[in-house]
């Protein structure tokens, strides 16, 4: 079985964010970049897929500028066989990351999409959703555990108030939570092996897919700085103030 991971090329999760002096986007400038966290997850469960002998290929694709191709070749160190870059400098929305990934499952016909459940950068929690939605295939999403079994995926979600197990007939689509597994950092040796991995690359324009964005970023603007804490001496004083200062009573 073939599996397709989409990797994401987002702010390490460490940095703290900061926003441009005119408040028109996130600053990126020399900012340290890594793949999603959930993204991450979604590799080393392929990678683990196919150590246990289900899966036979691992094909990445992540959509984004040319130093994308980083991410790409960490996935390449952890254990994915090839890896196709859409490249593009363009903000691309989930919509047009769903159309292009659903075009690379019609060319590619993978048993298995593992994509994370959201990107830590815009929080959207969609395109799995949407890639399910364009290609008609079951969908799993959330996922704390996966069991393949013939031509099925036994698949445990987290959901409010607890798990759910569903089962979805291959091929499908899961999206990865934090709890279906703990990533591998890759070996120096490896990282030296991925470079030599194939990595093609295309365009959106090349595929044939519009990815003209349908969304207007209005403004970003930092959370509101938080005053620092207080104590009281005694419940009463507690009480007033949450009363008359606060006004949450
Ligand atoms: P989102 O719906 O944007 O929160 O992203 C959910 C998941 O979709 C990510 O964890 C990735 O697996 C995949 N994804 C989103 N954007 C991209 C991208 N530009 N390149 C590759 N995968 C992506």
């Amino acid at each position: 079985m073939k599996i397709l991971v989409a990797v994401k090329r987002v702010i390490d999760y460490n940095v703290k964010i900061r926003v441009q002096p005119d408040h028109s986007d996130v600053d990126l400038t020399n900012v340290k970049m890594a793949m999603n966290p959930f993204c991450e997850i979604a590799v080393e469960e392929a990678v683990r897929l196919k150590e246990r002998g289900v899966a036979t290929e691992i094909v990445a694709v992540s959509i984004g500028p040319t130093t994308a191709q980083e991410q790409l070749r960490t996935a390449l160190a952890l254990g994915a066989d090839r890896a196709i870059h859409i490249v593009s400098d363009k903000r691309i929305e989930s919509l047009a990351v769903a159309k292009l990934l659903a075009k690379v499952v019609e060319d590619e016909q993978p048993g298995l999409v593992i994509v994370g459940k959201q990107a830590i950068d815009t929080d959207n929690n969609q395109t799995g959703q949407m890639l399910a939605a364009l290609t008609g295939l079951p969908q799993g999403t959330s996922t704390s555990e996966v069991i393949i079994q013939d031509d099925k995926a036994r698949v445990t979600r987290e959901v409010d108030g607890g798990l759910q197990t569903i089962e979805l007939v291959l091929p499908a689509i899961i999206t990865t939570d934090l709890r279906l597994n703990e990533p591998r950092y890759a070996k120096l040796p490896d990282i030296m092996k991925a470079k030599k991995k194939p990595l093609d690359t295309t365009t959106p324009e090349e595929m044939g897919i519009d990815v003209t964005t349908k969304l207007k970023l209005i403004g970003v603007a930092p959370p509101a700085e938080r005053a620092g804490g207080i104590k009281v001496s005694s419940v009463d004083e507690l009480i007033d103030k949450l009363k008359n200062e606060a006004k949450v009573l």
